[in-house]
């Protein structure tokens, strides 16, 4: 039998339809500031694709552009103005950024309690200590994925295939704390085909088209597979071969349509989390 697809559209739809909903109750509109900085065609399209998200379900975003040529100094001055900006609840710098410019110092000048895409130190932290607040927008679509799929991930022997601060660690982490038993792959692990055969839930986010293929997948594994690359022709494919896992996986995620709308939906969640605790709400912060 095939594996079933997880529907990350439809699990995405249900998400952004229920932070809509919490946000009309909440009588306010929370608001969000998007930095781009310069003019990779990729980043533009995710710029407008988040903008536009988010104004579907009443979050007031703001789009700053910065030319290519802006130095480290005038955007974290900019980073500056937006953390002292009542309005604004959060705060996301498009990765990646031109080369003049380090990404860390970036991301540790944002305030923690707008940092939306939960890469600050502060919530690296808290998430690693077992009390997330801001939780990376990747991972948490990941695990409500395999929630909304019924994966029993207690117990469960699960392989996180990359390291990044972005997707690979933090969700080794929401696996731990979900009480699994994790193993974290990356570019130095000898045998990755023999770690992926012992898996029962196999994340791929090695940002490698079709890394994992058919013959590493064990019967009945959950796939989650978080790559995206453009093939020349046009298509996209993931960090797993799709025709490959389909008559051996119990269930996958197509790519797209997988965790790539979980990712944006998140962040809109991630921002009405944001916005209230700012006000004071009683919730995770
Ligand atoms: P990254 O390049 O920062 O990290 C890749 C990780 O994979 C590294 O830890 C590296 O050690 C490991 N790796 C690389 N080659 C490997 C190999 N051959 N075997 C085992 N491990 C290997 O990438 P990232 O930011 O974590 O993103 C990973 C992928 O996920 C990319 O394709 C990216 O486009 C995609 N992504 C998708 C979404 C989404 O919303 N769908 C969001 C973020 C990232």
């Amino acid at each position: 039998m095939p594996a079933r697809i997880i529907d990350g559209r439809a699990l995405a739809a249900a998400l952004n339809a229920e932070t809509a909903h919490r946000i009309e109750a909440g009588r306010f509109h929370p608001g969000l500031a998007v930095v781009l900085v310069g003019d990779d065609p990729a980043s533009a399209i995710y710029v407008r694709n988040k903008d536009r998200a988010a104004r579907a379900v009443g979050i007031e975003a703001r789009t700053i552009r910065l030319p290519a040529d802006t130095s480290e100094t005038a955007l974290l001055a900019r980073i500056a103005a937006l953390n002292a900006d009542p309005v604004i609840d959060g705060i996301l710098v498009q990765l990646p950024l031109p080369p003049q410019i380090r990404p860390q110092a970036v991301i540790e000048a944002i305030d923690p309690a707008k940092d939306v895409d939960g890469l600050s130190p502060v919530n690296a932290g808290r998430l690693f200590m077992g009390r997330p607040f801001l939780v990376p927008c990747t991972p948490l679509g990941v695990m409500k994925l395999l929630a909304a799929a019924d994966v029993s991930v207690s117990g469960a022997r699960a392989l996180v295939i990359g390291r990044s601060n972005l997707v690979g660690r933090p969700l080794a982490a929401l696996l731990t704390a979900a009480d699994a038993t994790v193993t974290v792959a990356h570019s130095r692990t000898r045998d990755l085909a023999a770690e992926c055969r012992r898996a029962e839930i196999l994340v791929a986010a090695a940002g490698r088209p079709e890394l994992v293929r058919g013959d590493w997948i064990a019967s009945e594994a959950v796939v989650i597979d978080v790559g995206i690359h453009r093939q020349k022709g046009g298509g996209l494919v993931g960090d797993v071969a799709f025709a490959e896992a389909l008559p051996v996986a119990a269930s996958i995620t197509p790519v797209p349509g997988g965790v790539g709308p979980m990712t944006t939906a998140c962040l809109l969640e991630n921002t009405l989390t944001a916005a209230l605790a700012r006000r004071g709400h009683p919730g995770k912060g």
